[in-house]
């Protein structure tokens, strides 16, 4: 197996949130599913495997998944007895044209209280990470918005300036940014799309004050200093982690459009709530429905609208 690429030290600790358990598919194989049918039968579970193998999810939660937010498995039979899907998230691995990368995953409902200063996890690979090689171009415009979001005095606002084609070093939204995202997150009906079950109940409960506050028709709020400076490192953290593992759906242009999602989606969360509590959360299950080709085509339905919103042109 050859080596791991990182982006630095993979900090993660686990609060218990229950959200990797809405909404992700948990692909079971080995003695998995015969594991999986006396566990749930043990527990009075009925039918725990859908037909196409993965673990059945009922209200876009895991059928085990217990009142008190914790896995029934896990608490009855310990951490090694869950499918090896569940034992490793949020720890991701993706197999790119240069190697094998390794991260946090960056949907990890919590991790915006430990991407700091949590224990170090170990990037040991995986057997068969999954295959997501980018054609050269992409690979050069991923490489660009890695390193934006490392730079000493990146921020959003950078982000922001980089995706309209500005420098990626900016301290205030390029004009006519602000209002071009409102525009666009209204016509995307976010609300329609954050309800639906196969994204997961949690995923909707953490973002179901965006589309509350993009309905009170509110301007948005000025930018300087909405989010405080962990909260900027923190987004800055979530892009990096999402582009390295590649997580976007697969359409073109896949990292412009990624960091535009990404970059739109931290603008919404944070004006609509900025408190730590509430932006956390949301930005995480933004990124998880960033990587639904429903989201994109809602939010840029055709290249002329992603240049649009993208640049005002
Ligand atoms: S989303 Fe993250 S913090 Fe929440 S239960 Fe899963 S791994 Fe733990």
């Amino acid at each position: 197996m050859s080596a791991v690429h990182t982006l630095g030290p993979a900090r993660h600790a686990c609060r218990a949130c229950g959200m990797c358990c809405h909404g992700h598919s948990v692909g079971l194989s080995g003695d998995e599913p015969e594991r999986i049918r006396r566990y749930a039968a043990e527990l009075g579970l009925e039918d725990p495997i859908d037909d196409e193998g993965f673990l059945r999810f009922a209200e876009g939660r895991c059928l085990f998944l217990d009142t008190d937010k914790l896995c029934r498995i896990h608490k009855k039979w310990g951490m090694e007895a869950k499918p090896h899907v569940c034992q490793v998230y949020p720890r991701r691995h993706v197999s790119t044209e240069a190697g094998i990368r390794f991260a946090i995953d960056p949907t990890c409902g919590t991790g915006w209280q430990s991407f700091e200063d949590g224990p170090i996890e170990d990037p040991a690979p995986v057997d068969s990470p999954t295959r997501r090689p980018y054609p050269p171009p992409e690979v050069a415009a991923e490489r660009a918005v890695i390193q934006a979001t490392a730079h000493p005095q990146a921020s959003v606002a950078g982000l922001a300036s980089l995706v309209s084609g500005g420098p990626p070093v900016a301290t205030t939204l390029p004009e006519g940014f602000p209002d071009r995202v409102l525009t666009r997150l209204r016509e995307a009906r976010l609300g329609q799309l954050f309800a639906k079950p196969e994204l997961g109940s949690a995923v909707g409960e953490a973002l179901e004050h965006l589309p509350r506050w993009l309905e009170t028709g509110a301007a948005p709020p000025p930018w300087t200093g909405r989010l405080t400076p962990t909260q900027e490192a923190f987004t800055l953290d979530v892009v990096r982690r999402a582009l390295w593992l590649r997580q976007a759906p697969p359409l073109r242009p896949v990292v412009l459009g990624h960091t535009l999602v990404l970059t739109i989606g931290a603008l919404g969360c944070a004006w609509a709530d900025p408190a730590p509590e509430r932006y956390g959360p949301a930005l995480a299950a933004w990124t998880r429905v960033s990587m639904q080709r429903a989201l994109w085509l809602r939010l840029f339905p055709d290249p002329t609208v992603l240049r649009w919103l993208a640049t005002g042109t």
